[in-house]
């Protein structure tokens, strides 16, 4: 790519978050949620799909793969990284579930859904929900930091070991040593409230655990349920059934990493660390058949053959019954 048309395809990538809706909305945007509240399935409750990318987003750094060269070219193929942000939209509140290095972008996008317009004000989360300490899942806390908006006593849960991690490593002990944020401990299987209207439940799976071990989530709203996992090393190496914790919720957002060990020639399937979305498909396809919980994969890797809008891969996982998650999609709860 030429120097300019580098130049061009970053401002693309801004201009064409934009015109998705969730960067500078348009006045139709804003009046979005007075929408939304005429409709029966209406609740105080929303959770917000911030990022579908695995860690390295999507393009990828100095990659020219067709995806990132896709996602280059026009900005609605780009990705950024996975999380979520849960909305209590009566109190106007929102916690983040996990913390990305695209948090920035991230911000903008829950900001303007809840229509906040405070200068002058921080408008920080009212408490940071993290799953474990790989690059794109918590590195965005650095934002909170004296360098950027400085917060005070931000609370930050996360399991004693990820805790550990963030307290004895360097920069991340210095927001914990200015009171930039707060440690709270989550016990896995126990479940806590944010608000009076959303409660959540961690749990632990198996995954690369080098720095901490890894959650995944069952967010309760006020009438419905949705499972959150990002990352996890099998179902099979799961000391849950995830038939039945899928059965349990009303949408389930799933590690879709990769679509086939077809996507990366040379590596040893066992050795890959996450369900390929083929493998997701058999194992739940029983689930998906009966309809009543919607299974969403993310977490997409750029290599990810179903990120080809057209490709065979993308219709497998829609004719049988499974979705795609896509930035900016949102859920009642
Ligand atoms: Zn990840
Ligand atoms: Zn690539
Ligand atoms: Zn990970």
């Amino acid at each position: 790519m030429k120097k300019m048309e580098r130049r061009n395809f970053f401002k693309a990538l801004l201009g064409g978050a934009a015109s998705m809706g969730f960067i500078h909305p348009s006045r139709k945007s804003r009046i979005f949620p007075e929408v939304l509240l005429n409709t029966p399935n209406e609740t105080g409750v929303l959770v917000q799909i911030l990022g579908t990318a695995q860690d390295g987003g999507l393009p990828q750094i100095g990659c020219y793969c067709k995806n990132c060269l896709r996602a280059r070219k026009n900005a609605r193929y780009s990705r950024l990284i996975s999380s979520l942000a849960l909305l209590d939209l009566q109190e106007k509140k929102y916690f983040l579930l996990d913390a990305t290095p695209d948090i920035r972008l991230q911000s903008d996008m829950i900001l303007d859904r809840l229509m906040v317009e405070k200068r002058g004000k921080k408008n920080a989360p009212h408490a940071i929900l993290l799953t474990h300490a790989h690059i794109g899942h918590y590195t965005g806390l650095m934002f909170y930091g004296y360098e950027a908006m400085s917060t005070q006593r931000l609370p930050v849960h996360c399991t004693s070991r990820m805790g550990r991690f963030l307290s004895e490593n360097g920069p991340w002990n210095q927001l914990i040593r200015l009171k930039n944020i707060s440690l709270h401990t989550l016990l896995p299987g126990k479940e806590f409230s944010l608000t009076p209207r959303i409660s959540l439940t961690p749990f632990l799976v198996p995954h690369r655990d080098e720095y901490s071990d890894t959650l995944g989530f069952r967010i309760s709203g006020e009438k419905r349920k949705l499972l959150y996992i990002p990352d996890i090393q099998s179902w099979k190496a799961w000391n849950r059934s995830i038939v039945e914790e899928t059965e349990r919720v009303d949408v389930a957002l799933l590690d879709g990493t990769f679509y086939s060990s077809e996507e990366l020639p040379g590596r040893d399937i066992s050795k890959i660390g996450h369900p390929t979305i083929k493998t997701s498909l058999k194992t739940l396809g029983r689930v998906a058949k009966k309809g009543k919980t919607q299974i969403y994969f993310t977490h997409l890797n750029h290599t990810n053959l179903a990120l080809d809008p057209e490709g065979d891969a993308r219709k497998e996982i829609t004719d049988r019954g499974f979705r795609l998650a896509s930035d900016g999609k949102e859920f009642f709860l």
